[in-house]
Parts: structure tokens; sequence; C-alpha cells
């Protein structure tokens, strides 16, 4: 599945939060991406609901920083 976001510079829909530079958990189900648009090299932070595909990379982020506690609290 791909999730794609429309860049605010140049209006580009071919980011994918799937290449985040790096995403930042705000909730069992959204997050924080940090992205550079690859048309016009804008960096672009945008909060968008993880997609299924990669809730496994935020577990395994959240595990890494010892915040299992705040996923299960979800
Ligand atoms: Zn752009």
């Amino acid at each position: 599945m791909v999730q794609a976001l429309a860049c605010p510079a140049c209006s580009a829909t071919t980011l994918d939060v799937h290449d985040c530079e790096s995403m930042m958990a705000l909730g069992a189900n959204t997050a924080l991406f940090s992205l550079r648009c690859p048309t016009c090299g804008a960096r672009i932070s945008s909060i968008q609901p993880v997609p299924a595909d990669m809730h496994g990379e935020l577990y395994d982020a959240a595990v890494r920083v010892g915040a299992m506690g705040f996923l299960n609290a979800q």
C-alpha cells in the first residue's frame, strides 16, 4: 500500500511515508513523519496514520527506546 503525500512546496504527489527519513510515534497508530521531497528537496514533516505494513517498524522502534508502556497505554 502506498500512502502518498503532497509536497507543500512543489505539489509533487510522489512522496511516500515509507521513504521517510525519520518517524516519531505519537500514538499506536499515528506518527510524525519527516521526509524529503524527491522532486524539489524540501523537508516535510507531516502527521500521518501509520500504514499497517509499518506497524512492525513502529513497534521495533518503541522497543528500542523503551516506550512499550507508552504504546500499550493506547
Ligand atoms: Zn517538492
